[in-house]
């Protein structure tokens, strides 16, 4: 397993010391073992014991349930991050969750890349300015990341808050890889859940994993064949990859997405996300990007677990975006 046994919630250094003598080496090893077991070895009570193993059942994949104080417990964590737009956050509930998959999707040049950039700034920002305190991973099928829109973006919260931030730290805590096909992309998150373990150790923890795009080299790839299947099944093993991570990190999980055009549609939009029902159903958030009057961009909160549906207006600007 690619996680450290300090990953798991409750087993501090000395603990994870104690299970490695006793033959614990791996979180299979833990996630397999009694109660009763694990407490004697690593001097523990045996609820907490409980505690790690199911987390190591989860982490590991094993198992499947766990009991609903378990989730509270780590729903209790749930971060959110500022969009830096008043509208937009209030859809939010406050902001981008971590924990969760957010969707956004639109046509080209709705303002996608912008959001995700923005946000890759924003992350960084201490808790009182709406951040979390953490670096970002990016993985860019579409080559589409500018170091110099950061760089705007980063000098707009400085004006904006009226500190001076420095352009080149923000730079240095985006780690940013190429996808060059869908199994490279597939692969670039078992990387990304590597590298994040190592920005853990350093104090940098990784609190945002961003794919722009989701769809382009699936959609690119799987043109024209006879049976979508395929597709599917490593489609699905992707958007599971992303949510693992972003559970495993308390990180957010930003994901853009294409639209094609609904042939059936009559009424309503004629647009809809690519990526089936695979991507509906993981995606925990779905926003919809539309063009409006000039910089102006309309968000539309389409589907979400616990929040109602809604709209924001926001604006891109030079400045990143803004009310
Ligand atoms: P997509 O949804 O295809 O990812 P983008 O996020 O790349 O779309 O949005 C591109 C749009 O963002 C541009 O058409 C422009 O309106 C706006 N934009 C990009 N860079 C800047 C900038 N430096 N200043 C102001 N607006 C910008
Ligand atoms: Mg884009």
């Amino acid at each position: 397993s690619e996680i450290a046994l300090e990953e798991l919630p409750g087993v501090g250094p000395a603990t994870a010391e104690k299970l490695k003598e006793a033959g614990f080496n791996t979180i299979e090893a833990v996630a397999v073992a009694s109660p009763s077991e694990l407490a004697t070895t690593a001097e523990i009570g045996e609820s907490t014991a409980a505690k790690i193993i199911n987390a190591a059942r989860q982490a590991a994949d094993i198992g499947g349930f766990e009991t609903g104080d378990l989730v509270l417990e780590r729903r209790k964590l749930v971060g959110k991050l500022t969009t830096g737009c008043t509208e937009f956050d209030e859809m939010m509930g406050g902001g981008i969750e971590t924990q969760a998959i957010t969707e956004l999707y639109g046509e080209f040049g709705s303002g996608k890349t912008q959001v995700a950039h923005q946000l890759a700034v924003n992350v960084q920002m201490d808790r009182e300015h709406g951040g979390l305190g953490g670096s970002v991973i990016i993985i860019d099928t579409e080559n589409t990341f500018r170091p110099e829109r950061i760089t705007q973006m980063v000098n707009g919260l400085s004006e904006k808050y009226g500190m001076e931030l420095n352009p080149e730290e923000f730079l240095q805590n985006i780690h940013v890889a190429r996808a060059y096909n869908s199994n490279h992309q597939i692969l670039l998150v078992d990387s990304a859940v590597d590298l994040a373990n190592e920005l853990k150790e350093m104090g940098k923890p990784v609190r945002l994993l961003i794919v722009d795009s989701l769809m382009a080299h699936f959609r690119a790839e799987y043109v024209g064949r006879g049976t979508l299947a395929d597709r599917q099944q490593k489609l699905n093993k992707h958007m599971h990859g992303l949510l693992r991570f972003g559970d495993l990190f308390n990180a957010c999980v930003v994901v853009t997405n294409q639209v094609m055009a609904k042939p059936d549609a009559f009424f309503g939009d004629p647009t809809r996300p690519i990526g089936g029902h695979i991507v509906g159903h993981t995606a925990t958030f779905r926003l919809y990007l539309r063009k409006s009057k000039g910089e102006k961009r309309i968000i539309r909160l389409v589907d979400s677990p616990s929040l109602p549906e809604g709209e924001a207006v926001v604006a891109v600007t030079t400045a990143g975006l803004t009310d």
